[in-house]
């Protein structure tokens, strides 16, 4: 193929609105752990993980051999017969869900799918289509879960058949309160008393559920605070209100200190959701949660022919244990510390350099002109790390917040190369 040409083609056969990466697209062939290789033979460091899904790194043999040994026996079943990797994935899950009691695990296809299905659970065993959701939140692509996202350039209009309320988080980015408080603890009690409000002045007073992503993804890694999350928990508990924790970018120590990202604040959710690096690629989802709301749809209503397939979740059990044999949440802990102490270091050394931000392996530097967000500097030191042989990724609500989120293996030295490249781009 001429250089070019598959772009030409992809243009023509697929949606406009399907945006890629850089001005000349990238198709990338090849991955070895933390490392991808392009179709012209280019080597990166893949420091965004497919959007921050790669948790274990690219073609690790266990997880291959895993997908390869049930591929050749049978690919397809559907929900309506037993699976058993999907019976052990799911008691694995709930071994290690941050959940009390009795739960329940049911699969799909993707983190969109995920929400969807926690917000059926939520709103038959409420019997209300009442939903709050945050300002700056991602939820999902699909219908319901894009009417419940709190970024309007990620929502269409009309909306969906929920009613939705946006809470206000306690960021610079969406709080007007921001900076009328000394202390932070006093602006994250302030912003979940923001939920009582809607709770008991905006809605029927019987809301399903309010639904959170512990550090906002695709908003540009805004983490919630421990003291904001752990006050709406008080406040839903005293309204009857299912607390969501959408773990589809935070889940399997992404985080580093912790393994879920919700565990941070001490908070209980009532489900959890979850995609991206639980398949390491392969596309699955899931919801995990009190069995009690999970168990509340009436027999039959719902049905996945995708959920639990026998190869995604042979290969999800495989990256699991992989995930917990090599201890990848303490790695993440280590070189996720040591890259944001470099990338503070950047922030002291060049203007352009705003908030550093996220924990563990999740981490965004904001860039900025005279202190305002800057999305042009973002796409040139996207396509500067680019021509130096690093890929990163791009969010936030004004599209100026770098995200870093390498696969989980990634080594210290690495992380160093990468920051070198991060100088270089910022110079
Ligand atoms: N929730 C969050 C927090 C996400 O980041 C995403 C995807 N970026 C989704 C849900 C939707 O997942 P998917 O694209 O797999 O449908």
């Amino acid at each position: 193929m001429r250089p070019g040409e598959l772009h030409e083609r992809h243009r023509a056969a697929l949606p406009a609105w399907l945006s890629l990466y850089y001005e000349r697209p990238i198709e990338l062939v090849r991955g070895e752990g933390f490392r991808v290789w392009d179709s012209e033979g280019n080597e990166y460091l893949d420091f965004f993980g497919g959007i921050v899904t790669t948790i274990s790194g690219h073609a690790v043999p266990e997880i291959v051999e895993a997908v390869k040994e049930q591929a050749e026996r049978i690919l397809h079943s559907s929900t309506l017969y037993l699976i058993e990797s999907q019976v052990r994935l799911a008691e694995k899950l709930i071994s290690l869900s941050p959940i009390s009691g009795e739960q329940k695990v049911f699969f799909v296809g993707s983190g969109s799918e995920a929400n969807e299905a926690a917000l059926l659970f939520a709103t038959q065993y409420r019997g209300s289509s009442e939903v709050i959701a945050l300002r700056g939140s991602y939820h999902g692509g699909s219908f319901g879960t894009m009417g419940i996202t709190g970024q309007s350039s990620w929502r269409p209009t009309p909306r969906t058949a929920l009613d939705v309320s946006y809470a206000m988080p306690p960021h610079r980015s969406y709080s007007p309160l921001y900076g009328r408080f000394g202390d932070p603890e006093e602006l994250a009690r302030a912003c979940a008393e923001d939920v009582r409000s809607l709770i008991e002045t905006s809605t029927t007073g019987r809301v399903a559920a309010f639904i959170a992503e512990p550090i906002q993804g695709v908003g540009g890694f805004i983490e919630l605070p421990p003291a904001y999350l752990s006050r709406v928990k008080e406040i839903l508990e005293e309204h009857g209100v299912l607390f969501v924790s959408d773990e589809v970018q935070t889940a399997f120590g992404r985080t580093g200190s912790h393994f879920w990202g919700i565990e941070r604040s001490g908070v209980e959710p009532d489900l959890i959701t979850m995609a991206k690096g639980l398949g390491n690629g392969l596309a699955i989802g899931a919801v995990m949660g009190r069995a009690e709301v999970i168990d509340s749809l009436s027999p039959k209503l719902h049905i996945s022919t995708f959920g639990g397939n026998p190869v995604s979740t042979a290969g999800a059990l495989a990256n699991l244990e992989y995930i917990l044999e090599n201890d990848l949440q303490r790695n993440a802990e280590e070189v996720g510390s040591y890259l944001k102490e470099r990338l503070l270091g950047l922030a002291a050394e060049h203007a352009s350099v705003g908030e550093v931000r996220g924990r563990g392996l999740m981490l965004a530097v904001e860039l900025v002109r005279e202190g305002a967000p800057d999305p042009q500097a973002a796409a040139a030191f996207m396509e500067a790390c680019r021509e130096r042989g690093v890929l990163v990724g791009k969010g936030g609500l004004k599209g100026n917040a770098i995200r870093i989120s390498p696969p989980l293996t990634v080594t210290r030295e690495a992380a160093e190369e990468a920051a070198r490249v991060f100088d270089e781009a910022l110079s």
